[in-house]
């Protein structure tokens, strides 16, 4: 499949009506990297570390992490590399930890959860982190980031590890970005002020679709009972492209609906500007892109609201399929 799109790796994501969208891609091993090429990614946006601690049978060492971090930015070539901060607990569970049973862990302690309760952990992966982009541009993002004062605790974290880090006297970042993940429908609603407070946003589309229809992600039953393209859950997204917008905060979408491209071009028409995706789905998101004008598009959305559609797949599909 890959082969297919070769032709358009070089080639920008450039809509019909003149819109161009930075395509970057997923990762979570040293064995995604070579995709990062191969795929014309601009960049990793969601780069998963818990992968690298599921793989070990203990703790992984400061060392250890941060020289596979320095691999993966190498092996980046310069490119913006985005790592997520740990993300354990729910559908990802550490074999050498404490297993607590919870009865929702989705909704449960995990993530920055854990991070901001057991600190230990998460202050070595930023101390890992800072030490690997030595020289270099860091990029940060906290997951499952539910209030804006956690954001700020996390940050603050963040901010103590930099300074510790420059008192022993190690070469610094260049730059530090750091971004939250929205996860979670409330911090769509968080203050003005923790918007002005993040360099960036990621949506986190897998967990905000699971919490927006309350319909788990890993249940068959349900899992495919509310679609992306339901206009409730788009007007969500929109509203939160305009909260990113009116405080100037680089906005991106990184779950898997990125990579689905009917779902890319609603977003696209939505105002995302930065969809992050698995490599391979990279070929077939651009091809589409390039072969739309996102102002029809936003007529579609647009005419679906007024008829008082529910979901909005029938006639995207339609436009679609004109388009191509
Ligand atoms: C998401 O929730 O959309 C996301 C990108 O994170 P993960 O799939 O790792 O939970
Ligand atoms: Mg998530």
């Amino acid at each position: 499949a890959m082969q297919r799109y070769a032709g358009l790796r070089d080639l920008p994501a450039t809509t019909k009506c003149g819109t161009t969208l930075r395509l970057c891609m997923n990762a979570g091993l040293m064995a995604d990297l070579p995709s990062l090429i191969s795929s014309g990614a601009e960049g990793v946006g969601l780069f998963r570390t818990e992968l690298q601690f599921l793989i070990r049978t203990r703790v992984p060492q400061r060392a250890e992490l941060a020289a596979s971090y320095r691999r993966v930015m190498d092996n980046a070539r310069g490119r913006p590399v985005v790592f997520r901060t740990l993300d354990i607990g729910s559908d990802k569970i550490l074999p050498y930890m404490k297993r607590i049973e919870e009865p929702n862990p989705a909704m449960g302690w995990r993530a920055i959860r854990v991070g901001l309760d057991k600190r230990g952990v998460l202050k070595m992966q930023l101390q890992a982190l800072i030490r690997a982009a030595a020289g270099r541009e860091l990029n940060v993002m906290f997951p499952f980031i539910a209030d804006g004062d956690e954001f700020a605790c996390a940050r603050g974290m963040l901010t103590e590890q930099l300074e510790r880090e420059a008192a022993l006297g190690h070469q610094m970042p260049t730059a530090v970005k750091v971004g939250a993940m929205l996860e979670t429908p409330s911090l769509a609603f968080a203050s003005d002020g923790f918007f002005r407070s993040c360099d960036f946003i990621s949506i986190g589309g897998n967990d905000l679709k699971q919490f927006f229809f309350a319909a788990d992600r890993e249940n068959e039953r349900v899992r495919r009972r509310y679609d992306t393209l339901s206009l409730p859950y788009l007007g969500f997204i929109e509203m939160i492209v305009h909260r990113c917008a009116e405080h100037g905060v680089p906005l991106s979408f990184c779950g898997e609906d990125a990579g689905r491209p009917p779902e890319a071009a609603v977003l696209a028409a939505l105002g995302l500007r930065t969809l992050s995706m698995r490599p391979a789905s990279i070929g077939p998101v651009k091809a589409l892109l390039r072969s739309i004008d996102l102002t029809a598009l936003r007529e579609v959305i647009e005419e679906g609201r007024a008829l008082g559609v529910t979901c909005l797949r029938p006639a995207v599909t339609r436009f679609l399929a004109d388009a191509g």
